[in-house]
């Protein structure tokens, strides 16, 4: 058995403070110049437009999410028209669009065709961020990103699991997923740029996976319980990446699971069986203030791991913001996150630094939406004098497919994440990403108000 080599400096808490700032700036305006240039449908800049509206009125918007929720259960286009009058009405500020469509929608003949709408609106929409409803169905699209110079990490929706039958049911679609993907994507052709970097190979198939839909144990006071539960699950699918040559990603959740993944992750990966294979990661969430000493404690792992292979970790700020401050508020807690969006940015840069500094005992993966933090990634590789195959940048299916475009077209390594999964599960996963869409703090959204791109550039 192999091991890696340390890297060349040590991975300490304090990562290197020089200023990069005009390469950032340079290479944000490179990034944005090439996103304008994406091929960009009709319906996208409507979508845009109507993300950007509902973004300026709160109780349309919860009126809109609630919709969607229901939108999967309505056996009918009358259905939903009746849905959509009922929540229209409860907008106070009723301006012609939202006035009218109520209006409309409440008449027996015209309420069906707005009902139509409605759900061919809703339908496509989700279709804009799923990429099929199974990992066959998602083939075909796979192949043209592959064929476009991007990768994928294939995301299986689900709803929550709360039986055995259930976890086993999603771990069954998880393993029959490796196995389509991998026999498919042996007859794409060759991509130097996503097959290898400086610590070796990079397999073509990517599946994330969610530990709470692989045990129905997820309680934060027992982790013991839901580790017990899943690792015969995980340990499968271990086995079966291993088998297929797949890399497995497991996605980070809120608090609640934390533990638990991190655990189990670092129980099963120090086994015998996986020192050599899979290949395979977890993911860091920048907006939590311990993110730093959870680095720290994986970075130690890895060292001491004697893993052959390198260890990605995904870094990304977190998408459970919310539901973080509230339950500790709730509870009348200090909130786990940072409480201004400049410290998530702030942590998210030097956790960059300090995943850059740990090749090639890790392999960072950095996923974003926001030019700032991606320039800032690709910056500071460069002044360490690595080559660019040696940073892999992430972007979300639906709302990263512009930055996809840019990143490629200038050469860089980008993985899309794709979520495969039918229109009831993909509904909910649609409702969390336009809510972090339309957050006022988002990135996007300040760049979809026309922000000026030099401002949202500047070092948080
Ligand atoms: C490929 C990919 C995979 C992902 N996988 C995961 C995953 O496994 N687990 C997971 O949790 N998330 C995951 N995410 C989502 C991610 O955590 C972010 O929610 C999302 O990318 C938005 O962050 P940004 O850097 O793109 O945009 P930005 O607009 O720069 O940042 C928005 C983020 O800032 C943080 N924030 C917002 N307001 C505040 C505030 N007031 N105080 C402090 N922080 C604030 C939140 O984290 C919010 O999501 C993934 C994202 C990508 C692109």
């Amino acid at each position: 058995m192999t091991t890696l080599a340390p890297p060349a400096a040590a991975p300490d808490a304090v990562p290197k403070s020089v200023s990069l700032e005009p390469e950032v700036r340079a290479l944000g305006h490179r990034i944005a110049a090439e996103q304008a240039r994406a091929p960009r449908g009709a319906g996208r800049t409507f979508e845009d437009r109507g993300m950007e509206l509902l973004s300026r009125d709160p109780q349309l918007r919860a009126a809109l999410f609630r919709l969607v929720d229901v939108a999967p259960a309505c056996a009918s286009p009358r259905e939903l028209a009746e849905h959509l009058a009922a929540l229209l009405g409860e907008v106070d500020r009723q301006r012609p669009p939202v006035s009218t469509a109520r209006r409309v929608s409440s008449r027996p003949v015209a309420g069906r065709a707005v009902g139509r709408a409605a759900g061919i609106a809703v339908h496509k929409m989700a279709q804009r961020f799923i990429v099929g409803e199974s990992p066959a169905d998602a083939v075909p699209a796979l192949a043209r990103l592959w064929r476009a110079g991007a990768a994928a990490s294939v995301d299986l929706l689900g709803e929550a699991t709360v039986t055995a039958a259930e976890a086993d049911h999603y771990t069954a679609r998880c393993d029959e997923a490796l196995r389509t993907l991998a026999v498919a994507a042996r007859a794409w052709p060759e991509r130097p740029m996503l097959e290898a970097d400086g610590a070796g190979g990079i397999p073509r198939v990517n599946l994330s996976v969610k530990v709470s839909a692989m045990t129905p144990h997820v309680r934060a006071d027992a982790p013991e319980l839901g580790i017990a539960d899943a690792a015969a699950r995980l340990r499968g699918l271990l086995r079966t990446a291993k088998e297929a040559g797949a890399h497995l990603h497991i996605d980070m959740e809120s608090m609640d699971s934390r533990e638990l993944i991190n655990e189990l992750v670092m129980t099963l990966l120090s086994e015998p069986e996986f020192r050599d294979g899979p290949s395979a990661g977890i993911v860091l969430q920048a907006y939590l203030r311990d993110s730093d000493e959870q680095l720290t404690r994986l970075l130690d792992w890895v060292a001491s791991g004697g893993r052959s292979l390198p260890f990605t970790i995904r870094l990304v700020k977190g998408a459970y913001w919310e539901h973080e401050t509230v339950d500790a508020q709730q509870h009348g807690w200090t909130p786990p996150v940072w409480e201004h969006k400049v410290e998530s940015d702030r942590s998210f840069e030097r956790l960059t630094r300090r995943l850059l500094d740990a090749r090639p005992l890790v392999r960072p993966a950095i996923a974003s939406h926001n030019v700032r933090s991606l320039a800032h990634a690709i910056a500071y590789s460069r002044h360490l004098g690595a080559p660019d195959c040696d940073l892999e940048l992430q972007v979300l299916r639906g709302l990263g497919d512009d930055l996809q475009h840019a990143l490629s077209a200038l050469g860089l390594r980008v993985r899309t994440y794709c979520p495969a999964g039918d229109l009831v599960a993909g509904m909910s996963y649609l409702v969390r990403r336009l809510l972090e869409n339309t957050s006022n703090d988002s990135f996007l959204l300040s760049r979809a108000r026309g922000a000026d791109l030099d401002r949202l550039l500047v070092a948080p």
